[in-house]
């Protein structure tokens, strides 16, 4: 049966404070995953809680950190995560370049060594509807999974990119992805349903190209390859620079471990205090109807953003639709802390 994402997300929220989280991080971290399930993207959503917690008792997750502030220097913040908990880290780090923007036009954002901040697309949402710009790089320095251009063995994370344009009035634009052709949970959700994966997606510890998503988590392990051949690969390097070495933050050394970290470079930027607003919004209005002004037969364009908003306004409807397995260990998660399952979710338990 369905579950109502409200309900869910008090849920989740349950299992974090009996975890030791303030309500308020609770109900972040709930937020956040439930808001990717929504956008159709289970890979980042409550699938996530069994692991979040085994971090929490190993020591990688580091619930109620707060945000620090390291260095300030005008437009310019660097924050440390801590290991906190990315959802409280990211959104936090993305409050303080808000401001910073509107005060100095332009913003760069440093968040170093969070625990995993999810779904990248929900901070670039976050600067839009402030109406702002953002610009957001990221690496995953724990978690190879990416095999270089030309490489067999994993070499980088899924080192994610996202962009965001607020549309006045309008739903803003929401560029949001990893630069691996597909995203390590992705792989993860195709495993859990016993599903292959598509030609041209991962590679076995050998290096030969497999439909098997078990061989990405296999002892040794396998390999994604990077989206767009030696682009894919060139946007992922830059990730992993921009996000790690720029930011003397932690980059990828081969020392492989289950902790999710993820260090961001976010760029938050002010259209008033560049081409100005109104010039922002008439170029921006003219370019997306003349990108959108054609189409092929029975094909339909979608501006980037859209997918996800179209699933989160039918998935509010309908509810979420949890695979077994993905309901199994959530119950199990709720009950290692006390929680249960059925007082939360009740016929849809
Ligand atoms: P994806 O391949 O589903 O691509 C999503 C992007 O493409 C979105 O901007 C979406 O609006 C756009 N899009 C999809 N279909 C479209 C269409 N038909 N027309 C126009 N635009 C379209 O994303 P992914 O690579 O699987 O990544 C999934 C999520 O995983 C992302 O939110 C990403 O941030 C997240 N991620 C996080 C981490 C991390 O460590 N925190 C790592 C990797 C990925």
């Amino acid at each position: 049966m369905a579950v109502p994402a409200a309900r869910l997300e008090d849920y989740v929220a349950a299992i974090f404070r009996a975890a030791g989280s303030a309500a308020g991080e609770a109900g972040l971290i709930a937020h956040h995953l439930v808001a990717s399930n929504l956008a159709g993207h289970d890979s980042h959503g409550v699938g996530l809680v069994r692991g979040y917690l085994a971090a929490v008792a190993r020591g990688d997750l580091r619930l109620n950190h707060r945000l620090a502030v390291m260095r300030d220097s005008g437009s310019v913040l660097v924050c440390d995560g801590g290991n906190g908990a990315g959802a409280a880290m990211a959104s936090a780090a993305m409050d303080l370049g808000i401001a910073r923007t509107r005060r100095e036009g332009a913003a760069i954002v440093a968040l170093r060594d969070s625990y995993h901040i999810g779904r990248i697309g929900a901070w670039a949402e976050q600067c839009a509807a402030a109406g702002l710009v953002s610009i957001h790089f990221v690496n995953v320095p724990a978690h190879a999974a990416v095999a270089a251009f030309g490489g067999t063995k994993a070499r980088l994370g899924t080192n994610p990119f996202a962009a965001g344009f607020p549309c006045g009035e309008g739903e803003p634009v929401i560029v949001d992805f990893a630069t691996s052709r597909w995203a390590v949970g992705k792989v993860q959700v195709a495993r859990r349903a016993n599903k292959r994966v598509p030609p041209g997606i991962l590679l076995d510890a050998e290096g030969r190209e497999t439909d098997d998503p078990a061989a990405l988590f296999a002892a040794p392990p396998g390999a994604l390859l990077p989206f767009g051949e030696h682009k894919g690969f060139g946007l992922a390097l830059a990730c992993e620079m921009l996000a790690g070495a720029l930011l003397g933050a932690e980059t990828q050394r081969g020392e492989p471990s289950p902790a999710i970290t993820n260090s961001m470079l976010s760029v938050i930027l002010d259209p008033g205090a560049l081409g100005g607003e109104a010039a922002y919004a008439e170029r921006r209005d003219a370019l997306l109807a003349w990108v959108t002004s054609e189409r092929g037969e029975g094909k339909e364009i979608m501006l980037p953003g859209e997918p996800e908003r179209m699933r989160r306004a039918r998935l509010l409807g309908e509810g979420l639709a949890l695979d077994a397995g993905t309901r199994a260990e959530l119950a199990e998660a709720a009950a290692s802390v006390g929680v249960d399952a059925a007082s939360h979710l009740g016929d849809c338990a």
